[in-house]
This record gives C-alpha cells, sequence and structure tokens, in this order.
C-alpha cells in the first residue's frame, strides 16, 4: 500500500487504466478530463436501434494482460465477441472486392495477386535482414515482398489502422512484431511458422476480436464509474512544480499537491504554457503527424444493397483511385448494430492518403462516398441513418525518425521527477496496446 497522491491528465483508455490499478494498489488518484464524459478518442452512440461508433470500432484481445484487466471490470456479460463472418476482409482490386487470402496456400491462389507477385513472395525467406534500424513500412515491404504486395496488402492495411501512408511510417515504432521477426528469424514467413513458442511466452494468447453489447465506451465507462476522483469538465491550463511536488492548473482552480502527474494528453495539444517543455522539444513532440480523418456512419435498408456483406469489411488500396479509404460492414461484424432490415456501414476518408477529401462537408462527403458504394457493393437506396464525425487529428502515426519524439519524452521526464508520459502516442496506438501501456506505467510507479 502507498499514501502517494497521484494526477492523471486526460480521461482516454491511458488514463483510465493507470488511474484503476494505481488506486487499487492504494494511490490517492485525481484524473483531470477536458471533456464531459471519459473515452477519449472511444465513443458509442445509441440511437433508434443503429450503435455507431466515433472512434475504434473493435479491440483485438492477444494478451493475456488485457484480457485479465477486462474481465477483472466485471464486463464478461457485456463482451461480445466479433461473428465468425469477421474473419473474411475484402481488399478492392480493379474495382471490385476480393478477399484477402488467410493462410499461406489460398494466398498462392488468390485473384488478389499475379502469378509473378506470388513466386515473389515465395523468395522471402531468402531475403537478407536489412541493417537499416529505421527502414520505412513501404521500403521493408517492397523489399521482402514485392511492389505489388506493397500496393495491396499494405498500403490499405496502414490506411486502416493508422489512418496513413506505409512511405511515411517507421516499420520499427509502427509494426514492432513484424521488425522482430525480420530481426531474429531473417523472415517474415520463417518468424510466423517458428514464432509461435515465443510469443506464448510473452504472453500472447489466442486472438480475440471484441467490442461490447452497448458498444466501445462501456470499457472506458465501466472504469470511470470505479474511480474516486475523476473530475470531468476540468481542461488542464498548466502543471507547476515546487518542493518535488506538483500543482495542476485548470480552469476550474488548481489542485494538489501530488508526488506524480502522468501525462496523457496528445502530443499536438502540447504548449509551453501547459508543461515544462521548451521550443526545440516542443518542435520536436508536434513533428509528430495526426493526419485528418472523416468518419460516416451510414444505415441503408438491406434490399438496397446486392452484395451481402459477409465480412468484416473492404480496404481500398491507392493504386485504385477511389474517393474512400475503406468501410467496416458494422452490422455484420456484431449484432445489435442496425435495425433488423438494414445494415450499417462505417466509412472512412481522408487520412494522410488524401487529407483534402476529410475537410469537405458533409453532403459534398455523402456524394462522394456513395458514388464509391454503388461500384464497389451495388448500393442502389439512399442512407436511413447518417451521421458524420471529423477527426481533425486522428492517429499518431509512427513516422521515420520517432526515435527523436521518443528521446525527447524521456529527457523531459528525466529532467522532472514525478512527470511520466503514456498514451498513444507512445509504445503503440491500439486500443489494447493503450491498455497495457497504463497498466506497465502504474506498475512502474508503485
Ligand atoms: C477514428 C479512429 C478509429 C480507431 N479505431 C481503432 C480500432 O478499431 N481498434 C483499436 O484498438 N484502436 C483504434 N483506434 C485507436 C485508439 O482508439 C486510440 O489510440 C486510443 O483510444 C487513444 O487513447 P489515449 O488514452 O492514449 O488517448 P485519448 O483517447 O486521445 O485520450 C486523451 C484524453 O485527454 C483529454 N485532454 C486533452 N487535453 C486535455 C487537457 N488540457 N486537460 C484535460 N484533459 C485533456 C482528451 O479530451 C482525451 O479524453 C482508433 C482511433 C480513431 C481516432
Amino acid at each position: 500500500m502507498t499514501d502517494r497522491r497521484i494526477a492523471i491528465a486526460g480521461a482516454g483508455i491511458t488514463g483510465l487504466t493507470s488511474a484503476l490499478k494505481l488506486e487499487e494498489r492504494g494511490a490517492a488518484v485525481t484524473v483531470f478530463e477536458r471533456k464531459g464524459e471519459p473515452g477519449g478518442s472511444i465513443k458509442s452512440v445509441k440511437e433508434k436501434g443503429w450503435l455507431a461508433e466515433y472512434g475504434p470500432n473493435t479491440l483485438l484481445l492477444k494478451d493475456r494482460s488485457v484480457a485479465e484487466f477486462i474481465d477483472s471490470l466485471g464486463l464478461a456479460g457485456e463482451k461480445v465477441i466479433a461473428n465468425k463472418e469477421a474473419n473474411k476482409r475484402f481488399i478492392v482490386k480493379d474495382g471490385k472486392l476480393e478477399p484477402l487470402p488467410v493462410s499461406l496456400t489460398k494466398a498462392l491462389m488468390t485473384g488478389l495477386f499475379s502469378t509473378k507477385a506470388k513466386l515473389r513472395f515465395l523468395k522471402e525467406p531468402f531475403i537478407s535482414r536489412s541493417k537499416n534500424r529505421d527502414q520505412t513500412v513501404a521500403g521493408f515491404t517492397e523489399r521482402r515482398l514485392g511492389k505489388e504486395f506493397l500496393d495491396y496488402a499494405i498500403n490499405p492495411f496502414v490506411a486502416g489502422i493508422f489512418a496513413g501512408r506505409p512511405e511515411e511510417l517507421s516499420l520499427r515504432h509502427a509494426f514492432p512484431a513484424m521488425d522482430h521477426m525480420e530481426q531474429r528469424y531473417g523472415s517474415l514467413i520463417r518468424g510466423a511458422l517458428f514464432g509461435k513458442k515465443e510469443r506464448k511466452n510473452r504472453g500472447v494468447t489466442a486472438r480475440q476480436l471484441i467490442s461490447f453489447g452497448n458498444g466501445m465506451q462501456v470499457l472506458p465507462k465501466t472504469i470511470a464509474e470505479k474511480l474516486n476522483d475523476l473530475r470531468l469538465n476540468h481542461e488542464i491550463t498548466g502543471i507547476e512544480q515546487s518542493d518535488d511536488q506538483w500543482t495542476v492548473l485548470t480552469q476550474m482552480g488548481s489542485f494538489g499537491p501530488f508526488d506524480d502527474v502522468i501525462f496523457t494528453i496528445p502530443l499536438y495539444k502540447w504548449t509551453e504554457d501547459l508543461l515544462p517543455v521548451n521550443g526545440s522539444e516542443l518542435k520536436s513532440l508536434q513533428s509528430a503527424n495526426y493526419p485528418r480523418l472523416s468518419v460516416l456512419l451510414l444505415g441503408y435498408k438491406k434490399e438496397d444493397i446486392a452484395h451481402p456483406l459477409d465480412g468484416f469489411g473492404f480496404l481500398v488500396p491507392d493504386k485504385e483511385n477511389r474517393n474512400i479509404l475503406g468501410a467496416l460492414f458494422s452490422s455484420t461484424l456484431f449484432h445489435g448494430r442496425a435495425p433488423d432490415n438494414a445494415h450499417l456501414l462505417t466509412v472512412f476518408m481522408g487520412g494522410g492518403r488524401q487529407p483534402e477529401i476529410a475537410d469537405k462537408e458533409g453532403e459534398e462527403l455523402l456524394k462522394l462516398a456513395e458514388e464509391d458504394l454503388r461500384d464497389l457493393i451495388g448500393l442502389k437506396g439512399e442512407a436511413i441513418y447518417k451521421d458524420l464525425v471529423y477527426w481533425p487529428n486522428s492517429i499518431p502515426n509512427y513516422h521515420v525518425g520517432y526515435d527523436e519524439v521518443l528521446d525527447t519524452l524521456k529527457s523531459i521526464e528525466e529532467r522532472n521527477p514525478g512527470l511520466r508520459f503514456a498514451g498513444n502516442f507512445r509504445d503503440g496506438i491500439s486500443v489494447p496496446d493503450c491498455i497495457k501501456n497504463g497498466l506497465s506505467l502504474a506498475g512502474e510507479i508503485l
């Protein structure tokens, strides 16, 4: 047990997870959140038979500590596992939806790649590892698997996860598991075949794609209800240190003293007034790019879509020159997302690939999205449900050179004992990564 007083800036999933774990270990924790509700990027909206996700739609459980944490919240009854159909994912090729192969044998039979690309793919185990320790995702993929694999697998995949571009992302930071496979096993194929035991030892369990009956926001809301001192509508405007103690300044007054402050506020919001950073540090931190993204939530009568929507959704490679980045078949993924006679689609537009599209007005975005949906999934009718979310700063894209951002964070922490940084700008952007990092930070502090 401890008598530590800890302030947490931001009630996104990282801050909330750390807060709960620290409280369980006896610390007196106060969480300050700018908005009127917890969750940060995680927001679910339920109305008239529709359940829409503004941010994350799914959580991929593959780590034992994350699964145990979610179970410890008493959410077993609320947890929903994605329908089996969601194992099928589509990629657009020559204007048609092609299923993404799920095994090596299927990869050799798919129409997604040419025979030349398949032969190139088989060379992967014989290509030597790179000596460049900060290669781009694009460079890595093209070298190991060929250009077609980059164009029709990794390019859409990166847009689907980071809303970003493989030419900008750092392999080591954005996809550390792939980097590890190359470094340790010399090949992705060999790593997939021989790395099973190592993954098991690291606490990696069978994968399960989940959400909650009332949407993803159930998770932060449940954690928030368990906390002793969560202050919503408290925007932090600065933090001050004297005699090893911290004071937190908000527009509602100042709070403290605290022994530690955990900062989970996104990097693009940091200023010299907010926390002890200097101009050049700020410049380095704000080199982190958070692409603009628009998310359209669209409901249609089932009879108005020709495609059976029997999958997770589809992603669009840049090469296909479309208006949208991809779409999730949200009502196929989980039951209860749309009225019985309807489908719910979640369509992504803009991102690092086409930022100017993200900025368009609602009606224009809808027109562009429906143009693609008509071609790709045989849409006929008009939307019976529509909602639009604009993310001016969506997800941090860990660029080549991201070491400088991480080194800067570390040096500010070293200079300011008690000040700690965590969030999706460090060690992974996914919800489970944020949970894992929130848990381990709590462990490090106490
Ligand atoms: C559109 C979209 C789709 C996504 N899809 C998925 C997915 O399907 N699966 C997945 O695993 N991940 C997904 N992600 C990523 C994941 O949701 C995020 O990386 C994660 O939720 C970030 O959590 P966080 O706590 O680090 O930060 P945030 O959620 O950004 O939380 C930071 C909090 O700080 C608060 N704050 C800001 N300034 C202040 C201030 N001055 N004072 C007090 N509080 C402040 C904010 O209001 C916010 O609540 C998606 C993200 C987006 C945007």
